[in-house]
């Protein structure tokens, strides 16, 4: 299976503290609403069928919900999909969201091209084989049916931001959160959409400052960055 139980365990562990805002899960929170424009400006997610992949406590999935997508969250570690799911029963938006505590290349086996909107943001560099879930991801999206994926560069800058200086420096993650060696350039992620069958229609940077909490969408994708891209 295509994942780490080391990586998991540092989710389960946390899974309580998922939606506090001033908490470990903290910079997800504050980046939360940038993420969401940009998939709802290139996506228009309500009454669409949306998926994410990697979906922990739910803060995406739970707010793309809120947006009137018919949404489902996705996660191997089962203490934050506890959580997510209270939070939708607490905010009356059951009806609207399912969890399940499968893979991406299992859930793929069992909804083929069943989303209009696949999203893996934050994940990929959580897992050992991060173009099989691409692939995957690919499968689950159905023909003319759009992929969100995000993650954290691979470079000198990127690992001063979120390794040094996120987690040793500002204390803001937990030591350990982040693998500098699972970090993605982002011509490694297009080429694994493009492998997968997918047309990369944009990639951008966000950056995010944790000082202020602000964060803002700017074209150098040099730390955390997104990719937009489409099934033919
Ligand atoms: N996408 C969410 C959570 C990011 S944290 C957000 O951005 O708000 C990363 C999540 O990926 C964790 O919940 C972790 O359990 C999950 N994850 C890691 N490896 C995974 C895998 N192989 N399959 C599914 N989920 C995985």
């Amino acid at each position: 299976m295509n994942v780490d139980p080391n990586e998991i365990q540092k989710f389960e562990s946390l899974a309580h503290r998922w939606w506090d805002p001033d908490g470990e899960f903290r910079p997800l929170h504050d980046i939360n609403s940038t993420r969401l424009k940009y998939i709802d400006d290139r996506a228009a997610v309500a009454g669409l069928r949306v998926l994410e992949v990697g979906c922990g406590g739910g803060i995406l999935t739970q707010s793309l919900a809120e947006l009137g997508a018919v949404t489902t969250g996705i996660d191997v570690a089962s203490g934050p999909l506890k959580v997510a799911q209270l939070r939708a029963i607490e905010t009356q938006m059951g009806e609207k969201i399912r969890y399940i505590e499968t893979t991406a290349e299992s859930f793929a086996e069992v909804e083929p091209e069943s989303f209009d909107v696949v999203a893996a943001l934050e994940m990929l560099e959580h897992v050992p084989d991060y173009r099989s879930t691409v692939w995957a991801i690919a499968k689950l999206t159905r023909p003319g049916g759009t992929v969100f994926l995000s993650t954290i560069n691979r470079n000198a800058k990127a690992y001063v931001m979120a390794v040094l200086g996120a987690e040793y420096l500002l204390n803001l993650l937990p030591r350990g959160t982040h693998d500098y060696d699972k970090f993605i350039k982002p011509s490694e992620l297009a080429s694994a959409a493009r492998d997968a069958g997918l047309l990369v229609k944009d990639i951008s940077g966000y950056s995010y400052n944790p000082l202020t909490r602000g964060c803002k969408l700017v074209t150098n994708p040099s730390v955390n960055y997104l990719v937009y891209a489409q099934k033919p």
